[in-house]
């Protein structure tokens, strides 16, 4: 090398190590993000990763309180600007139109939106009514297809394509004893996000979903009558039930709500998604593979 090689390389080696300690551009800056049942567990837990990378959320739900609760506390990590809350009730057609198009106002667009909403109510099929099944149906499926049309609306007004994501269950996949209702319910969710992705595609607008396992912990689900109903239909107290849902997963682990926001934001991102589109992500610790009951 004569001198001026040996500067050029040396100067170019510095330049690429200064770039390297730059800090890198959050993957989500600019991006707006709709999520239903942003108050509860795993809606909250969504809306702070999406906020960690750059995004301002729209938390939607029908608890008040509970709303409430999660602005302030999103808001006091992220800034006030970044969080707003609107009422929604995704088994209500108004509601669900008016709240999207609130949320498009608020912050000029949409681009992201998580149909999360969501109960767990279930009994065994000759106990359960045509109530609790419908209840099921309206919430789950119905709700997760309004929520679904009406972004698809927005979207394809903005002509910027988009990303949809739905949290459904592994129980749309494998039946689980003792929910009928919410095990069919969960199943249509995950069909309707594959037609949403099939006619969204020539939009460049993508659907995905993700199916968690039991998440005990942080859900408010899961700290109501859904633990007991399970627990009765597993025959175990609730440590046992637990230890269940760890034990049979491969990595011997149980599922948090921080997992579940993890995958969202997989499918979310243009940067980590793969351009990934009417897939599934299993959430479980690897129980979904494995043959363990
Ligand atoms: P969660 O109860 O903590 O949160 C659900 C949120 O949805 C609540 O804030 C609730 O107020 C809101 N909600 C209920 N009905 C609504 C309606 N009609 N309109 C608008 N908002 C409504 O429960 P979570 O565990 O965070 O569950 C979120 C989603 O994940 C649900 O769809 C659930 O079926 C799914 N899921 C949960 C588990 C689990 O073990 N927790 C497992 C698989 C799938």
């Amino acid at each position: 090398l004569d001198e001026q090689e040996a500067f050029d390389i040396e100067y170019w080696l510095l330049e690429e190590a200064k770039l390297q300690r730059m800090p890198k551009p959050k993957s989500l800056a600019g991006k707006v993000a709709f999520i239903t049942g942003g108050a509860g567990g795993i809606g909250k837990a969504t809306a702070r990763r999406l906020l960690g990378e750059g995004a301002c959320v729209m938390l939607a739900d029908i608890d008040a309180e509970s709303l409430g609760g999660a602005s302030e506390e999103l808001s006091t990590a992220f800034g006030k600007d970044a969080v707003r809350t609107v009422m929604c009730d995704v088994t209500d057609e108004q509601s669900v139109m008016d709240s999207m198009s609130a949320s498009a106002v608020a912050f000029g667009g949409i681009d992201i939106v998580v149909s999360n909403a969501g109960i767990a109510s279930s009994a065994p099929l000759d106990e359960t009514s045509l109530e609790l099944w419908n209840k099921n149906m309206s919430i789950l499926s119905t709700g997760y297809f309004l929520v679904s049309r009406e972004a698809f609306k927005v979207l394809k007004a903005q002509n910027t394509g988009g990303s949809l994501v739905f949290i459904a269950s592994k129980n749309g996949l494998v039946a689980s004893p003792n929910a009928s209702a919410y095990c069919t319910a969960k199943a249509a969710e995950i069909q309707l996000a594959r037609a949403v992705a099939l006619e969204g595609a020539p939009l460049g607008i993508r659907c995905n979903v993700v199916n968690p396992d039991a998440v005990l912990r942080g859900s408010k689900i899961w700290s109501g009558k859904w633990r007991e109903e399970r627990a009765a239909a597993y025959n175990m107290d609730q440590q046992e039930l637990e230890e269940h849902y760890r034990n049979r997963s491969m990595l011997k682990r149980n599922v948090f709500p921080e997992d579940i926001a993890e995958g969202v934001y997989f499918f979310a991102s243009e940067e980590t998604s793969a351009k990934s589109t009417g897939n599934i992500l299993n959430v479980d610790a690897g129980h979904a593979p494995s043959f363990t009951r």
